[in-house]
């Protein structure tokens, strides 16, 4: 009998499991149930709508789709349609791929004033991810704060002052296109607590800030530090190229593009002011200290109309499994959680790394599947015969790929896909 194992989540985690898993050349059967009936997770919604070359990546794991040993369920939700305890029945293993789709917001005051957006929202609204399609931002304002110095930071600012010319080759739906297009926004400010060093945004997404059509860059000269001070060879590396990166830009003479993206290192947000919309930010001065933001005493305030908190996400808890609600992950050792049940991915270990680093997580459980596991469970055919019994209506993968054709047919000019933006479109398509 083969060792049956089900995949809850269909992004990078949950492909790379997949594939590890088939990879093996076990005696397996691989089930991958996702939520939405499109898969690839973050690839499809979080990875920016502008970087084509990076979302290319599910070429390849539409192959690992398309193994003889993997199904796929798509428009199940675990939870919804089937209790992680009723999965665990009948699966031999269960691996959690569920991501972090939840915002860790800054926690403070007046951040739930209108106008506030946390990146996980506001970056589903941009990719079309069903949830956020009626988030409806108003771009109609002069100023937008970016809070965080990480690459989604970079993302959502970059996105905010994007032409059309720069979205002609973007799976972006048309509403976000359309309200950025038109957007009064003419500065973005992107916040971080700490320096140019601590920022954890990567050297490649920096330098694509270089190139802005319509925005100029204004970083104080000052906020860059000499070098990158004490730290492992790699590191140094890395963060000298950002810093040289950031030297170059601050040294620019200014052009004259209409926007501007102002680079606010060392001032930690404190208060999202206004009435029942946000009207500014209020910010401390801080230094860093042991790597730590210290507080100087000395505060600012900027005028801005939209705030999208880009600081970091983590995952939600799920019925059935433990969950540590500090680190917003599901506890686990090296991806064991329990008997017959495993964590990949942000759910793992949390959102950090980039795609590839959801490999070796998949190679890792899979590995400890084999050892820990028999076939004893019946599997794909009692999965099956829970959706039925309970009017689950599943898109199969063959149903996925005539989703994904009509998406790309649809899509007009040198746009590569028209998103469709609802489950329902997704499901009336394949009528
Ligand atoms: P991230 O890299 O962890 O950055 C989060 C940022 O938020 C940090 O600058 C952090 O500052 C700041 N922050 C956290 N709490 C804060 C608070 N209370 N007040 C002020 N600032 C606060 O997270 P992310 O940008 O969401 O990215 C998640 C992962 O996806 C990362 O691994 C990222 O590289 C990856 N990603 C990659 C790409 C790409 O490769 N193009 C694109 C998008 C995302 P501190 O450092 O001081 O905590």
């Amino acid at each position: 009998m083969p060792v049956s194992v089900a995949i809850v989540g269909s992004g990078p985690a949950g492909v790379y499991t997949a594939d590890a898993l088939v990879a093996s050349g076990a005696d397996i059967s691989v089930d991958i149930i996702e939520r939405l009936p499109s898969p690839f997770g973050l690839i499809r919604a979080g990875v920016a709508p502008d970087h084509q070359t990076t979302k290319n990546i599910t070429k390849k794991y539409a192959k690992t789709l398309d193994n003889e040993k993997v199904r796929y369920f798509g428009n199940v939700e675990v939870g919804r349609d089937i209790s992680l305890a009723a999965l665990r029945e009948i699966y031999d293993a269960v691996v959690l791929a569920i991501g972090a789709p939840l915002d860790r917001n800054p926690g403070i005051p007046g951040q739930d004033k209108a106008g506030v957006y946390g990146s996980a929202d506001f970056v589903g609204w941009y990719n079309g991810h069903p949830d956020f399609i009626d988030l409806g931002p108003d771009l109609n304002v002069a100023a937008a704060a970016v809070i965080g110095i990480g690459n989604v930071a970079i993302d959502v600012a970059r996105l905010l002052v994007r032409t059309k010319k720069e979205l002609a080759e973007a799976d972006i739906p048309d509403y976000a296109e359309d309200a950025i297009l038109k957007s009064a926004i003419k500065d973005v400010h992107i916040f971080g607590r700490r320096g140019p060093v601590e920022a954890k945004f990567t050297n490649v997404e920096l330098r694509e800030m270089g190139d802005l059509e319509n925005a100029e860059l204004a970083i104080d000269t000052d906020h860059i530090p000499a070098d990158a001070g004490d730290l492992p060879d790699r590191d140094k590396r890395l963060k000298e190229r950002n810093l040289e990166t950031l030297r170059q830009y601050s040294e620019m003479p200014r052009g004259d593009k209409p926007k501007t993206v102002h680079f606010g290192f060392y001032a930690s947000p404190v208060e999202i002011l206004g009435g029942e919309k946000v009207e500014g930010i209020r910010l401390e001065r801080t230094a860093v200290e042991n790597g730590k933001a210290i507080g100087s005493g000395e505060f600012f305030e900027i005028n801005c109309g939209l705030v999208v908190t880009a600081t970091g996400y983590r995952s939600g808890a799920l019925e059935g499994a433990p969950f540590d609600e500090k680190q917003g992950i599901v506890p686990n050792d090296d991806g064991r959680v329990d008997d017959g049940l495993y964590a990949v991915g942000w759910v793992k270990r949390g959102p950090s790394g980039v795609i590839s680093s959801n490999r070796p997580d998949g190679k890792t459980v899979a590995g400890h599947i084999l050892a820990d596991v028999h076939g004893k469970k019946p599997g794909r055919g009692a999965f099956k015969k829970h959706l039925q019994d309970n009017n689950v209506r599943f898109v199969s993968l063959e149903e996925w790929k005539k989703i994904d054709a009509a998406e790309i047919s649809n899509a007009q000019g040198s746009h590569p896909r028209k998103k469709f933006i609802t489950v329902q479109e997704m499901l009336d398509a394949l009528n």
